[in-house]
């Protein structure tokens, strides 16, 4: 059998989530669509605006035909793993294309960034009777491939300084350390990590309970608790990505 990097790190890495294997199946076309996404982002006019000499990529989610792009492709595929959720999933698409009152997608992915998750979320699934978990993890499922889009574009065309606890281009929380790289939440960049927690400083890291993957380690932060992952270099590790949303997404959907 073959596997390419991204199979190879999702059967090693999901399982330990406690993914079912219809689960990590979905997991893995979820990733593959975003990765499919990011690819036809690229090179599309996204507005960025640069503040404090980051990224907002609050910003490049706004205005965009891409997000509903992205969201129905992702909808279609999740309706294709998860046939006995695919009322739920419709519900979403049909929202979107009310005649009065649609979901409004620009409104509802800038909310993902406030803290509390957003008023505006809360309000749209009353509105629509819809799930406001299953809403706002397809959101974030289908920005995510333009951040990063949007993240590999701004590296290409600029040369910023690689350092801090948090993400040098966007200011995202690292969610990962692979080899000496700390590994953007929010838009896969990786630079240069230290050893001390990016949340706290503390610096004793202990393994979490449960099994751990060849070539993979989750840890936790003696002092914050913060979750951190920790993978190795080479080709079989190529294709890491933050596991934690999509597979909250993949248990809310099983
Ligand atoms: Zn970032
Ligand atoms: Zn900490």
């Amino acid at each position: 059998m073959h596997f390419d990097s991204l199979e190879f790190f999702v059967y090693l890495a999901a399982p330990c989530h406690g993914l079912t294997p219809a689960g990590i199946r979905a997991l893995l076309k979820l990733r593959q669509t975003q990765l499919a996404a990011r690819a036809g982002a690229t090179g599309a006019l996204v507005r960025v605006e640069v503040r404090n000499e980051r990224l907002d990529l609050r910003s490049a989610g706004r205005g965009t035909p891409l997000i509903s792009d992205f969201h129905s492709l992702i909808c279609l595929q999740l309706i294709e793993s998860f046939p006995a959720r695919a009322g739920d999933l419709r519900a979403l698409l049909a929202a979107r294309r009310k005649s009065k009152g649609p979901l409004d997608l620009d409104e509802l992915v800038d909310a993902l960034w406030d803290k509390d998750g957003g008023a505006a979320l809360d309000d749209a699934a009353r509105k629509h009777r819809l799930s406001r978990p299953l809403l706002a993890a397809t959101l974030w499922a289908a920005v995510k491939p333009l951040y990063e889009a949007t993240a590999l574009a701004y590296l290409r065309h600029l040369d910023p300084p690689l350092v801090g606890a948090q993400c040098p281009v966007c200011s995202g929380a690292p969610y990962a350390r692979q080899v000496d790289d700390w590994l953007c939440s929010v838009c896969e960049t990786a630079w240069p990590a230290s050893r001390v927690c990016p949340a706290c400083a503390g610096d004793h890291w202990h393994e979490a309970e449960g099994i751990q993957p060849q070539g993979a380690r989750r840890l936790y932060c003696g002092g914050c608790g913060k979750a951190m992952a920790e993978y190795e270099g080479g080709d079989a590790f190529n294709d890491v990505f933050d596991l934690g949303p999509p597979v909250e997404l993949m248990k809310q959907l099983s």
